[in-house]
């Protein structure tokens, strides 16, 4: 059984729609594809009916831009209420705000030389009801000023380039707490990736561990051989499930295609597990897997 619990649509900065990714996640083979966007949960319905089409389970989540000390901590939530409305309210802020961050961003872009404002951004934005920085690339590229979305965060958008502009994102303690009062599951995304390393030490996961967290994505294109290990032994140390994902973007970030990590079937069950006693917990009703 092939398993891969994060993956992006278009509704963010993944460049398949929700229906299309499922499919693809049926053609690199995979049983269970998660749909995880970020900060947003519309791709959901219509990943979902695509499931039954494409022969696929899709278990639907978010991936939640939190922040700890300063640094960007990416939180999945697998299964959480979408309609729990502190959780609703919490992701429309950090939404608004990453609207608003576009402005700031085109202002700096203008300003270093490379005219650009809102509109070029919202153009090849499309449907998507998640913004960031990828679209703001997408934008440059289109313009001529970089090749790729690599040039343009390597050269502008990465943290502490000059077009680089914080956004809003909840405490990382209090993302874990609402995905559980919503009766979803947390888990930390790529701790050791970018930027977050620093602040994911073993004992800040063993006190997130103790607020709620329930996992660890261990298997991740940013972690090499020796962060898997030592994750590895972190999760098994505070009983905490492993996951590995892909973390697809479709065409809008290489080395992370379909499939490319995946997840235990024992895991997954464990998650799945997680879920389903966190939901009676709160008193949520679950949304329900995209089945076969
Ligand atoms: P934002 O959430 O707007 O701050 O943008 C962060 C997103 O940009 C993350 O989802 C990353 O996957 C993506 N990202 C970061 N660095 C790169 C890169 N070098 N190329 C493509 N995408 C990137
Ligand atoms: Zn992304
Ligand atoms: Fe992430
Ligand atoms: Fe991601």
């Amino acid at each position: 059984m092939r398993i891969d619990l994060h993956a992006h649509s278009s509704v963010s900065d993944g460049t398949d729609g929700p229906a299309e990714l499922v499919h693809h996640a049926r053609a690199a083979g995979l049983d269970v594809v998660a749909l995880t966007d970020h900060d947003a949960f519309d791709g959901w319905p219509a990943a979902t009916r695509a499931a039954a089409e494409a022969g696929v389970v899709v278990v639907p989540g978010v991936e939640i831009s939190t922040r700890l000390s300063g640094a960007g901590v990416h939180v999945l939530a697998y299964l959480p209420d979408p309609g729990y409305p502190p959780l609703a309210d919490e992701l429309a802020r950090v939404r608004g705000n990453r609207m608003a961050r576009l402005t700031e961003m085109a202002v700096l872009l203008t300003k270093a030389g490379l005219p650009i404002d809102v509109d070029d951004v919202l153009a090849v934005a499309g449907q998507a009801s998640s913004l960031g920085r990828p679209h703001v690339a997408d934008a440059m590229v289109a313009k001529g000023y970089v090749a790729d979305r690599s040039e343009a965060f390597a050269t502008w958008l990465a943290e502490g380039g000059p077009a680089y502009v914080p956004k809003y994102a909840p405490l990382t303690v209090d993302a874990v707490r609402l995905i559980g009062d919503a009766g979803g599951v947390a888990v930390l995304a790529h701790p050791w990736g970018r930027g977050s390393r620093r602040v994911l030490d073993a004992d800040t996961i063993r006190l997130l561990a103790g607020r709620g967290l329930a996992g660890i994505e261990v298997d991740h294109e940013d972690h090499d051989r020796h962060a898997r290990g030592a994750l590895r032994e972190i999760a098994a140390a505070l009983d905490l499930v492993v996951t590995g994902s892909s973390d697809y973007h479709g065409t809008g970030k290489t080395g992370h295609a379909l499939g490319v990590n995946t997840t235990a079937r024992g895991e997954y069950e464990r998650l799945l597990d997680l879920a389903r006693r966190a939901a009676t917990t709160a008193g949520r009703e679950p949304p329900r897997l995209g089945v076969v």
